[in-house]
């Protein structure tokens, strides 16, 4: 066991000792995750495994991750059971969550109905406001770090750019491009939880949209709208949902509703038996009582469980305790209740997509079909000038990935196998190591003067380097920022 310099006390026995590791579910920047088996309990777990090549600053901000996650005990946050650092790698084991992300729900599914929405929205409103009072920001709330189980029960992942709420000097630009809150691209300190709420307002837009960030102009449009003080809300959306939406992806970070506030909404409440209130977790010190007594016929001393719980050391034995715990049926009864529920006071300002297409198809049968992304009277084949959405489609095609300055170190982005594209045409394979790879990029911008190991790597660095400053210098017109100070001609 030893007490790393961040205070996290971790396991230094290798991971095979307590789990069996099997195949890989998903691909981040540092490394992947893998599915696993606790042995001991036969439970399933996750296991984000970093391999040994990280640099100091990579293990730190891994570690960092684990800080993060350390104190947090909520049914809709992810579960940190053991933290073990082995054979020069870094094993974080977590609770497994079935069902997939988010965005391959959207991708497969489409939209979601307000009604289904409001309930995974309600407990992501939830988990976020009990990390922000447990002094926790995510950073990097989107789609892809929301896991979706059967029943649409949502798990927060992905604490990797968490921070401490309580840090009123966070300045670092960091995130995903189009969930990212505007005043982080002032680069001055900023309130990490209001940045947090204009990513949950943008995480709801697109569920209830599936808004098309990844090939049409549809987010530097959105930008504009909100910039301009424009409705930017379908207008198949409900009026409520409208209300809801404005508060959220309200620019000024000031005058953005707090998540307080935001429970106590209308729409998050339509058809609620009750409010929607702040999660209450059970007091730290009380002891699990059943799960106790299942450890203690594993053979495990009540005084080393207690030591354990006691001084926060992830060993086996608090890896044994959090899993049962986590099982116990008592603690999945505090899921937070989302009834669904169709309104009959539902006020939506005009038809659903759906039924447009629906009427549309009856009544012009003749009209000319216009490729995708054609405007009326531009005819196929026909370039048109280029406009700022034009330049910067590419741009957003590529910006769901994690904004470089956050998390060094990394030497590869790896495509996710199993992303589909979310329209029916084929979406053209991401290259390489670029931004347009699903998983989040770890480079710091600075980092790309440094050597590669890679071929590939020096190839699309330049690449890289004009995605994220033509998103910077579009991000800057829209918002109507100074131009950086000395920054113009590296732009060029
Ligand atoms: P990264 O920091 O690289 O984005 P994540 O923590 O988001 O890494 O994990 C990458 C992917 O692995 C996720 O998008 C998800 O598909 C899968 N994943 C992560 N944690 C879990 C988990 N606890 N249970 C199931 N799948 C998970
Ligand atoms: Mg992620």
């Amino acid at each position: 066991m030893s007490r790393d310099s961040t205070d996290i006390r971790v396991d230094q026995e290798p991971p095979t000792a307590h789990y069996e590791l099997n195949g890989s579910i998903g691909e981040g920047s540092f490394g992947n995750v893998v599915v696993g088996t606790h042995i001991l309990t036969q439970t399933k777990v996750a296991v984000k495994v970093i391999k040994k090549q990280v640099s100091d600053q990579t293990r730190s901000s891994l570690l960092q991750e684990a800080r993060c996650m350390a104190d947090l005990q909520h049914p809709n946050i992810v579960q940190l059971f053991h933290v073990i650092i082995a054979d020069e790698s870094l094993y974080l084991v977590m609770e497994f969550v079935p069902g997939g992300d988010m965005l391959d729900y959207l991708t497969d599914n489409g939209p979601m109905s307000e009604d289904t929405a409001r309930g995974v929205f309600r407990q992501l409103v939830s988990a976020v406001h009990y990390c922000h009072e447990k002094g926790v920001v995510h950073r990097d709330l989107k789609p892809d770090n929301v896991l979706l189980d059967s029943r649409m029960n949502a798990t927060l992942v992905d604490f990797g750019l968490g921070a401490s709420s309580n840090i009123h000097q966070l300045r670092k630009l960091c995130g995903t491009l189009i969930y990212t809150a505007p005043e982080l691209f002032l680069r001055k300190p900023y309130d990490g939880c209001a940045a947090d709420i204009w990513s949950l307002g943008m995480v709801l837009y697109e569920m209830l949209t599936n808004m098309e960030p990844v090939d049409t102009a549809s987010w530097p449009v959105l930008m504009m709208k909100i910039r301009n003080g424009q409705d930017f809300v379908p207008t198949y959306l409900s009026i409520q949902v409208a209300n809801l939406l404005q508060k959220l992806l309200n620019l000024h970070p000031r005058q953005r509703d707090n998540l307080r506030d935001i429970m106590s909404d209308p729409w998050i409440n339509m058809g609620q038996e009750e409010e929607l209130k702040p999660y209450v977790e059970p007091p730290s010190d009380v002891i699990d009582t059943w799960v106790m007594e299942e450890m203690v016929n594993l053979g495990f001393g009540e005084e080393d469980i207690k030591n354990a719980l006691g001084n926060k050391i992830y060993s086996n034995i608090l890896a044994t305790y959090r899993i049962l715990h986590r099982k116990n049926l008592k603690y999945q009864l505090r899921i937070i209740k989302v009834k669904p529920f169709h309104p009959p006071e539902f006020q939506s300002r005009s038809p659903s997509p759906a039924q447009e297409v629906q009427s549309e198809l009856s009544c012009c049968q003749q009209a000319e079909q216009l490729p995708m992304d054609q405007e009326p009277g531009e005819k196929a084949g026909e370039s048109t000038s280029p406009t700022y959405t034009q330049d910067y489609s590419t741009a957003i095609s590529q910006s769901r990935t994690t904004l470089p300055p956050s998390r060094p170190g990394s030497q590869t982005a790896i495509p996710e196998p199993s992303r589909k594209s979310r329209n029916d045409t084929p979406e053209p394979p991401p290259p390489k190591h670029c931004w347009g790879s699903r998983t989040s990029t770890s480079q710091h911008s600075q980092d790309s003067s440094t050597t590669s190991s890679g071929g590939n790597q020096q190839k699309i660095k330049p690449g890289r380097r004009q995605v994220f400053r033509g998103c910077l210098k579009f991000l800057r017109k829209v918002f109507c920022l100074p131009p950086k100070k000395g920054s113009a001609k590296a732009v060029k």
